[in-house]
């Protein structure tokens, strides 16, 4: 079975990963930095989400000589003027992300504009060394409360209108699907089969 290496020490999005690749039926070895008890971590200094996607399959790659994907991911706030966006896992470093969505949710108590994406750029360098970008985008809106026990990060705020539920509440049924980390990796799925 084709080798893939995950550029990632997030448990989330790995799993994410694995259950989108099990759903289009992509049968591929995962292996990530922990399976090679790797304690190295490359410096996400990119001023973008591919930069940042970039250093972190390059980092990998030159590591363990494998293709590899890596993702950059977070979330951009209309009312923020699209911050955090890149720094979405550093934004307000001294709270937990309950503390991180209970705060948001409470200086945009009395925003109208409640806009909002989750970004996520994909970074896949194949076995020639070749370097390929996926990048996808879900709308949403930040919701008026914290809500939902699934999922990670700023999921309870991240309203989806159509259904009126955070994708914290909606769960993976609806990420592993619709979301950011999803529509990248779907395209990633279509462009890459014969890549590995
Ligand atoms: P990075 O891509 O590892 O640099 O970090 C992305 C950060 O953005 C995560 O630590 C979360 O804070 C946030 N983020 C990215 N994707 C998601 C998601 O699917 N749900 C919730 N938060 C996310």
């Amino acid at each position: 079975m084709n080798k893939l290496f995950i550029a990632s020490n997030n448990a989330h999005k790995i799993e994410e990963i694995r259950d989108i690749l099990l759903r289009n039926n992509i049968e591929l070895e995962l292996v990530c930095p922990k399976d090679f008890n790797c304690s190295e971590e490359p410096v996400e200094d990119g001023e973008t989400f591919e930069e940042n996607a970039y250093i972190k399959a390059r980092f990998y790659h030159d590591l363990y000589n494998l293709p590899t994907i890596a993702d950059d991911s977070g979330i951009c706030i209309d009312y923020l003027g699209g911050r955090p966006g890149i720094h979405s896992a550093r934004f307000l470093p001294e709270m937990s992300y309950p503390e991180k969505c209970a705060y948001i949710v409470d200086i945009m108590k009395d925003i109208k504009n409640r806009g909002a994406q989750f970004v996520d750029c994909m970074c896949f360098i194949d076995k020639d060394s070749n370097v390929y970008y996926y990048k996808g985008v879900n709308e949403g809106e930040i919701a008026e409360k914290v809500a939902g026990t699934k999922g990670f990060g700023y999921d309870p705020i991240f309203l989806i209108p159509e259904y009126n539920q955070t994708e914290a509440e909606l769960g993976e049924e609806y990420k592993n699907e619709y979301s950011h980390r999803a529509k990248a990796l779907k395209k990633w799925i279509i462009d890459a089969k014969d890549k590995l």
